[in-house]
């Protein structure tokens, strides 16, 4: 293997730097990756372009940069657990201390260590390099069927919009106030509660396709009187169906 690789450093004005370091050796917990592909992302775009940030969670600490690494596992060090020479991985972004409250839940970005949260690219070694040394906690497995510039885009590109679109809970149910009515022997019953407003009022559309054109029932109801609004709709319909999806407003 080489002694020397080259690693791309952001100096500042709008330049990047390449220069010649030693090929760094992994540590305890730690594989050395020969890297396969590193993406450029939107926060890398504002460190080469505009001014350093000296702090916090992009503050770049003058390292090599790249934080969306894929590689390859060419040496792994003592005391590693699960992956081995030959392994294709991702490098999670940032490494966290791994015991804090958010790192163990999973919210290495939020690690509340000082000392030990240290993002790849940041505050670390990143990706734009022929080496790079990743601790053995901070790396997913690449399945076969991705490319490592797939792999590259997954965690910090993918995952953040991934886990925004988690946190708001879209389904393929949700429309609107729209609910699914689930229908067993003629009995009705809801995925969710369905609450009248204070006027008792509702219109209804049954958006169900499988009986022509949908269905519009407008009825007064008890709050909370799921039945009679479930019969009220069952009686526009020509036959009861498995199940229907209604537009409430
Ligand atoms: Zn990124
Ligand atoms: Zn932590």
């Amino acid at each position: 293997m080489e002694k020397t690789m080259r690693g791309a450093y952001l100096p500042g004005n709008s330049t990047v730097e390449l220069r010649e370091v030693p090929v760094p050796t992994p540590g305890h917990g730690e594989v050395l990756l020969r890297m396969k592909a590193s993406t450029i992302c939107g926060s890398d775009i504002r460190c080469i372009y505009h001014e350093h940030l000296g702090r916090g969670p992009e503050g770049y600490q003058g390292v090599i940069a790249g934080h969306e690494p894929a590689g390859q596992i060419v040496e792994v060090g003592p005391g590693c657990r699960r992956f081995k020479e030959g392994d294709r991985v991702i490098v999670y972004h940032i490494s966290g201390c791994g015991v804090c409250n958010d790192c163990r839940r999973g919210y290495m970005i939020s690690c509340t260590s000082e000392r030990y949260r240290r993002a790849y690219g940041w505050q670390r070694d990143g990706g734009m390099a022929d080496y790079l040394i990743a601790e053995e906690k901070d790396l997913i497995a690449l399945p076969d069927d991705l490319s490592y510039a797939d792999g590259a885009q997954v965690a910090c590109g993918f995952g953040t919009v991934y886990e925004g679109l988690e946190k708001i809970g879209i389904s393929g149910s949700a429309k609107g106030a729209a609910g699914w009515f689930k229908v067993t022997d003629g009995s009705v019953y809801f995925d969710h509660p369905v609450h009248a407003p204070a006027d008792h009022s509702l219109n209804i559309d049954v958006l169900n396709p499988s009986r022509g054109p949908s269905a519009r029932v407008a009825l007064e109801l008890d709050p909370g009187s799921a039945r009679a609004l479930a019969h009220a709709i069952l009686e526009t319909l020509e036959s009861v169906p498995e199940s229907l999806l209604v537009d409430i407003r």
